[in-house]
Order: C-alpha cells, then structure tokens, then sequence
C-alpha cells in the first residue's frame, strides 16, 4: 500500500452512534468501528424533540444517564472519549460528520416507529457517507418470523415455535475487538457537544436518588447480575417466577432495554452448559419468557399503531375517553384499599419496577374494576419503570386488557383476592411494601365484585351493539 493512502486510512475518522446498546461485548457496529485503521468518534444523541409521543419517563431517563456514565468510564479506558449531544439526531449527525470530517458511520438498529423514521431520515441525508447498521438488538430482525401465508403471527405460541427452532446463537460473538485494548479515540471538541449533565436526563428535584438503592446500570452490573441469577436462581425460575415476594426471577429488564446485555447472549451462556435435568424446564422458560420480549418487538414493527390504539378495533371506543381522575390517582399513588394492588404500585414507586404477576394484576384492576383505558395505564407505567419499553409495555397492557395480540379474554379479570392465595398466601410480599397492613382497615374504593359484574355487562353491551 503506497504512503499516501496509508496515512489517509490513518486518518479517517468513524462516528460510533450509541444508541440503546450500551455495552461493549457482543457489539457488532462497535467491533467494525473500532477494527477500522483510524479514529473513532464515539456519540450519544439525547432526542430533545418537544413532539414526541412517547418521551422517556424519568425513571428510565435516570437509568439511562448512569448507564451512559458506565458506557463513557468503559470506552475511556480503550482511549475514546463519548461525546454528548442534545437536539435532533436527524440535523445532528450529518453536522458531526462534516464538521470532524468522519467518512463511515456505524449503529445498531432500534425498531420503535420513530427510530425507524429517524434512521430513514438521516441515511437519506448521508449519501457520501460509508453506513454500518447492525441487527444486535433482538434475535431475529423483525419481519423475518412470518407464518405460512407470510403474515406476521398475532399468537405467541406459533411465533416462538417457529423463532425457537430458528435460534442459532452458536455464532453470537461474545468478543470485545480483543486485537485493539486501545483505539484510537478523536479527542476534538465538536461545537454543538456538551456535557452528560447537560442532557438533563436527571430531573432536577432529585426524586430518583431512592433508585440508587436498588438498581447499578451499566454493563459491568448486567453481567454480574446474568451469572449470579444462572448460579442461584434460574434452576427454580419455573416455579419462583410466579412469587412476588421471592427474588424468582432475573430482574434484566432494563439492562436489556439499554442494550447492556443481549437476549443472544443470554440464551448462548445458557445454552453452552448442560443442565440436569430438574433445571431444563425452567431454563427453557426464561428463554421463552425473552420470546416474549421478541413478540413485543415484532408485533410492534409490524403494528405501529398499536402504542396508542387497541390492536383489536372492537376496543377502540370501548373505555370512556375521560377517566375517573379520583380513581386513576388511587390507583397510581397505592390507595385503592386492595392490599396487593396497592403493594404493586407502592414497589413501583420506589423501585421503579413491579413483578411479572403483579403487573397483570394492577392492570387487570385499573382497566376491568375501575373501568379506566388501558392507556392511562400504559402512561403511568411509562413514567414510572426503570425498564419502560415501547413494545413490551404496549403488549403487556393490550394482553391483560383483553384488545391486543394473542390478548387474554377481556372478560378474564383477574381477582386480586384470589391472585393473593396463589400467589402470596402468607402476605410476605403485601407486607413488604404496605407495612402498615392491617386487614380490616383496608376498605376498597370500589366493590370488587360488583365491578367485575359491571365490567362484564359493559363488555355485553358493547359487543351486542356491534
Ligand atoms: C402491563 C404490563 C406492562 C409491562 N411493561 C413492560 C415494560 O415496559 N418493559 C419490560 O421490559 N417489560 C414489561 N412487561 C413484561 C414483564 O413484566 C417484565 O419484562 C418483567 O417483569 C421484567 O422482570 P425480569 O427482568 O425479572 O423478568 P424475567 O422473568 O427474568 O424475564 C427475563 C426477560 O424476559 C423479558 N420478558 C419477561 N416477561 C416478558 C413479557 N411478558 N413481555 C415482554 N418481555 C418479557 C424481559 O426482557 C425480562 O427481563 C410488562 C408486563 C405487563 C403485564
């Protein structure tokens, strides 16, 4: 190779746009940036635009400003230096490639509807420009799992038999680019850059400190907690995944929301080792439990319109459109006066999460007992997860509600009072989060039989007017 062109090489710069991947091991647009011969110019873009719908909730706005933290300390530490950006990606990024004179762009795909819509709009923009996009986020891009008529699967089961036998995760690359321990960072200051703070992910009232208690973001953490829960938990998950008070279940959520740990790699170190064979069928659960995760995301690159409407039209006008504001906030501040729903959303207040079964259970209550649209819900959930996500969170509510995919019938409405003897009969889970339990000052704010009653006429009329 001539000098000329050998210096140039050394010279090209590749921007890396972080996105929702926030790790460095089984990173692919990582990888092929830092394999390239010059410099990498690693960036976040914190989307500031005022329209859009669904705006990270402050909880997982906490989650992801230590997240990146944790991202930086890492990339640091191989000589690059993230730098932050506010405003929109779509006018952002060319102005970063013109400005550092960057003739390659590598990102891992997000599939949300305006992620896809910013991906198209910033690609058009990019013409000269050399573009790396990868699909690491999921395990099979969405579109690829199709039925027989080559129609998306509206039912879990059939999708996840046909995924599962697909899944190959022999060839997940579990490398971090061991051949360059340091790259070759660009250091320069670029105009419209600032600060991590100044992405004002934090809000300002300083609310999220408690979620310091329970949570660490970053990589390092996913990691440990993956091996801990494959070391202690997962041989009992089948059974423990049901018990809210017990730690059951692996607690990854937002670890792979962030992208700080793969659905791939998860399955792959699970799938390496031979399991006796009292552990098979819960390790083959919590695979299928990140085929749910799957589905969601699916579901929702085929059906975008469903983060704001039901899937199923027969519920588009079924809730009223102007909620019983006294009931919603009962609901949401954990003072219904039923003891397990109040627990849910007294833990999600704290903590930023909520169980599995719980979360079925207070939805079940919000959208069948109090009669109020599972949007409302899905809003508040929004705000208050750690692990807020677009497609899961979309899916969970349409499924208890009864109007989404492969939905539970609306006209199973779960009773909290029976969920409590299954799920929590010594009331270790209630007491953990409402010490004051005490079972005869808790009056519910509504009869939950009568409203059972009246949600299943409310469900009659509707259908029979059709
Ligand atoms: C009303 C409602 C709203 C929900 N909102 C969200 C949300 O915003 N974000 C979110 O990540 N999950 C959501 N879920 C799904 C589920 O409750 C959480 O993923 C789970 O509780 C997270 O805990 P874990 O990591 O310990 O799960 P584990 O049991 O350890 O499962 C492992 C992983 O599988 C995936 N997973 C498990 N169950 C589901 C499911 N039912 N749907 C989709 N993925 C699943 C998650 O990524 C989870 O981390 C919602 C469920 C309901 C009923």
């Amino acid at each position: 190779m001539k000098n000329n062109e050998k210096n140039k090489q050394l010279l090209a710069i590749t921007v890396l746009w972080f996105r929702r991947d926030f790790r460095l091991t089984n990173n692919p647009a990582f990888n092929i940036a830092s394999s390239q011969a010059g410099r990498v110019l690693p960036i976040y873009i914190e989307n500031s635009d005022p329209n859009m719908i669904w705006r990270p909730g402050g909880a997982s706005r906490w989650w992801c400003h230590h997240s990146l933290q944790s991202l930086s300390d890492k990339l640091k530490e191989r000589g690059m230096n993230l730098k932050y950006f506010r405003g929109d990606p779509g006018k952002l990024i060319p102005a970063i490639m013109r400005e550092s004179g960057a003739d390659t762009i590598c990102w891992n795909r997000l599939y949300e509807p305006n992620e896809l819509m910013l991906e198209e709009k910033i690609e058009e923009q990019l013409t000269e420009i050399s573009v790396h996009k990868f699909d690491s986020q999921l395990l099979f891009t969405p579109g690829t799992v199709l039925n027989q008529q080559q129609q998306p699967y509206r039912v879990f089961t059939p999708f996840w038999r046909k995924a599962r036998v697909k899944l190959d995760v022999e060839g997940v690359d579990l490398s971090v680019n061991k051949r360059r321990k340091k790259i070759n960072g660009y250091n320069k200051k670029l105009k419209e850059e600032c600060r991590l703070d100044e992405l004002a992910l934090l809000d300002k009232n300083n609310w999220h400190i408690k979620l310091n208690q329970y949570w660490v973001p970053g990589e390092n953490a996913a990691l440990k907690i993956a091996r801990r829960f494959k070391r202690h938990h997962i041989s009992g998950y089948e059974i423990q995944r049901d018990i809210p008070s017990v730690h059951g279940t692996s607690k990854l959520s937002a670890h792979l929301h962030f992208g700080e740990i793969t659905a791939s790699q998860l399955i792959y170190s699970l799938l390496m080792q031979s399991w006796p064979s009292s552990a098979a069928a819960s390790v083959e659960r919590f695979i299928t439990e990140l085929g749910w995760r799957e589905f969601s995301q699916h579901t929702l690159w085929h059906f975008p319109f469903t983060t704001n409407r039901a899937m199923n039209e027969r519920f588009i006008n079924f809730w009223p459109k102007k909620p019983k504001q006294k009931l919603l906030k009962a609901w949401q501040t954990g003072n219904t006066g039923v003891p397990i729903i109040d627990a849910g959303m007294r833990e999600l207040w704290q903590t930023g999460w909520m169980h599995n079964r719980v979360r079925m259970i207070v939805a079940s209550f919000l959208t069948k007992n109090l009669g109020i649209h599972w949007l409302h819900g899905a809003r508040w959930f929004w705000n208050t997860l750690v692990d807020a996500d677009l497609a899961s969170n979309t899916l969970g509510w349409q499924w208890v509600a009864g109007c989404g995919v492969d939905a539970a019938p609306y006209y199973r409405i779960f009773n909290p009072y029976t969920q409590v003897s299954k799920f929590d009969k010594e009331l270790k889970y209630i007491k953990s989060w409402l010490p004051e339990y005490n079972e005869t000052d808790f009056t519910p704010i509504v009869d939950v039989k009568k409203s059972r009653d009246a949600a299943l006429e409310l469900y009659k009329i509707k259908n029979g007017r059709r």
